[in-house]
């Protein structure tokens, strides 16, 4: 039974190292150890994995994949949880100078979906 209760999860993807070149997508969930193999690692897009922050469900994309490595160390995040980290950074900001905000909020908009 508890076999199947692994089994029917949502992986919690984050990437990791297997070694010097390599590092792979795989499940963070303590009962699981599924991971995406090095050469099947172009399946992973599309695929339904848990957020870091909120455990709701989120699609890898290349966009929230690209965040999660550039922002993350690697773990996945929703788009809400992506967004309220970005308002993050808006209030850091805000602090140095509003003048030009728009830009500012425009250009992270723009690091953050590449
Ligand atoms: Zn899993
Ligand atoms: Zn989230």
């Amino acid at each position: 039974m508890a076999r199947q209760r692994a089994k029917g999860h949502v992986h919690k993807y984050r990437l990791v190292p297997m070694n010097q070149e390599t590092s792979v997508w795989a499940c963070g969930l303590p009962m699981c150890n599924h991971f995406m193999p090095p050469n099947m690692q172009h399946m992973i897009e599309g695929k339904a994995s848990e957020c870091w922050d909120c455990n709701n469900t989120t699609i890898m994309s290349p966009a929230r994949m690209k965040y999660a490595i550039d922002s993350n160390e690697g773990r996945m995040l929703c788009d809400d949880c992506i967004a309220a980290r970005l308002e993050g950074r808006e209030i850091v900001f805000k602090d140095i100078d509003d003048v030009e905000m728009d830009d500012i909020l425009a250009q992270i908009a723009r690091e953050g979906k590449k």
